[in-house]
C-alpha cells in the first residue's frame, strides 16, 4: 500500500466513542493529488471522507454526520481548498453519517445513485436528536434491556449535534455507472448496491490509482448489511480486489490493504452459511446471532477483534428477512428501538 502523510491532524487523544485512537484523526495525503479525512477508530459516525484535487477544483466524496464535524474537516483541508475549491460532491450512500453535511455545499452538483436518492430520508435528523435525548432517560430504566439500549444509543449519538440539519440530496442521479470528468480527471461512479444500503456506490479514479468504497468496506470494524443481499457486498469487494489501485479508502477505519478487503469477504462468507445452518435448526434470529458470536470459529477468526461485533444482529435480521423467516427489522420508531435494544443485549466475549 502507498505510504501516506498526515497533513493536518486534530491531535485528539480519545476517539468519539471514548477509545484510544489506533491512528491519528485528520487529513492525509494519499498521493497523486488525492486526500482522505480519516476518523479513528471507524465506529458509529466515525466516517471517512475523500478529496480528489483536479486542477483548480476539488471533488469531495461524502460529508459527515453533522455540520460541526463537516466544518471541522473542511477547516483541516483549507490549504488545499483555498487553491482548489470544492466543485463536485459525491455521496456513496444514504446513511446520514455520509451525507448530512451536504447542505454546506449549495449550488454545486451532488451525485448519487437513484436508489440512494430514493432512500435519503429513511432517517431524519429530528428523530436522532430525540433519540439522543431519550437515551439519557432510557439508561435509567433497568427493565427489559431498556437501560442497555440507552447506554448503547447514548454512546453512539452523544458526539453529534443533529440540530440545524436539513437533508439535501443529489442534484444528479444515475443507475449502473457514471463517468464524471472534472478538469480532465475521470471519476468512475459504480453502483454496487443494494448491499450495505439500497443505493451503494464506489468511486474509482483510475488515473489517481485510488478507490473510495463507502460502507461496502469497513476496516477493523464489523460491517453491516442494512439492505442486503450479502452477495451485493461481497461482489463489490471482489471488484475492489480486481482494481489496479494503490489506495483503498474504506467508509470507516484506516486505509485498507488487499488483505483487509479479503478479510471482510471472509466475514460475510462465514456469516451467511453459519446463520443459514442455525436457522435451519430452528434458532430465532437473536439466538442465532449470539451463537455465532459464541462460536469457536468466530473467536478464532481475525474478525472477532473488530469493533462493533454486535452489528451481527442487524445483518442476521437482513438475512432472515431474505429467507422469509421472522426477523426484527420492523419499521417505525418503536420497531427500530426494539431492534437496537436487541442488538445492545448481545454479549460480545
Ligand atoms: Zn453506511
Amino acid at each position: 500500500m502507498k505510504a501516506t502523510r498526515l497533513i493536518s491532524g486534530t491531535g485528539r487523544t480519545v476517539t468519539r466513542m471514548g477509545e484510544v485512537p489506533a491512528y491519528e484523526e485528520g487529513l492525509y495525503d494519499t498521493g497523486h493529488d488525492t486526500f482522505a479525512w480519516l476518523v479513528p477508530n471507524g465506529s458509529w459516525g466515525e466516517t471517512n471522507v475523500g478529496l480528489v484535487r483536479c486542477g483548480g477544483s476539488t471533488v469531495l466524496i461524502d460529508t459527515c454526520w453533522d455540520l460541526h464535524h463537516t466544518r471541522e474537516m473542511l477547516a483541516h483541508a483549507d490549504a488545499i481548498l483555498q487553491a482548489a475549491p470544492i466543485s463536485h460532491l459525491i455521496n456513496t450512500h444514504a446513511d446520514g453519517d455520509h451525507c448530512w453535511g451536504n447542505q454546506l455545499f449549495p449550488g454545486i452538483p451532488i451525485y448519487s445513485t437513484q436508489a440512494c436518492a430514493d432512500q435519503l430520508h429513511h432517517h431524519r435528523p429530528r428523530q436522532l436528536s430525540a433519540l439522543k435525548l431519550g437515551s439519557r432517560l432510557f439508561s435509567h430504566v433497568p427493565v427489559h434491556g431498556v437501560d442497555a439500549l440507552g447506554r448503547y444509543m447514548g454512546a453512539m449519538l452523544r458526539p453529534y449535534d443533529f440540530s440545524g440539519i436539513h437533508v439535501v440530496g443529489a442534484t444528479q442521479t444515475f443507475s449502473g455507472q457514471l463517468s464524471v470528468e472534472v478538469e480532465g480527471i475521470r471519476l468512475e461512479l459504480m453502483e454496487v448496491g443494494p448491499g450495505h444500503t439500497n443505493g451503494d456506490c464506489i468511486v474509482h479514479v483510475p488515473e489517481r490509482r485510488v478507490v473510495f468504497t463507502g460502507d461496502i468496506l469497513f476496516v477493523n470494524v464489523t460491517p453491516v448489511a442494512w439492505a442486503g443481499p450479502v452477495s451485493g457486498i461481497t461482489g463489490a469487494l471482489k471488484r475492489v480486489l480486481e482494481m489496479d489501485v494503490d489506495v483503498i479508502v474504506p467508509g470507516h477505519g484506516p486505509l485498507a490493504t488487499r488483505a483487509d478487503v479479503q478479510r471482510q469477504i471472509d466475514y460475510w462468507e462465514w456469516l451467511e452459511p453459519s446463520l443459514r445452518t442455525l436457522a435451519s435448526h430452528g434458532h430465532k434470529v437473536d439466538e442465532a446471532a449470539q451463537l455465532c458470536l459464541d462460536s469457536k470459529a468466530f473467536r478464532k477468526a481475525p474478525f472477532s477483534r473488530w469493533r462493533a461485533a454486535e452489528r451481527i444482529f442487524t445483518s442476521a435480521c437482513t438475512l432472515y428477512r431474505a429467507w422469509g423467516l421472522p426477523h426484527a427489522r420492523d419499521s417505525g420508531p418503536i420497531g427500530q428501538l426494539d431492534h437496537f435494544r436487541r442488538q445492545a443485549l448481545l454479549r460480545v466475549a
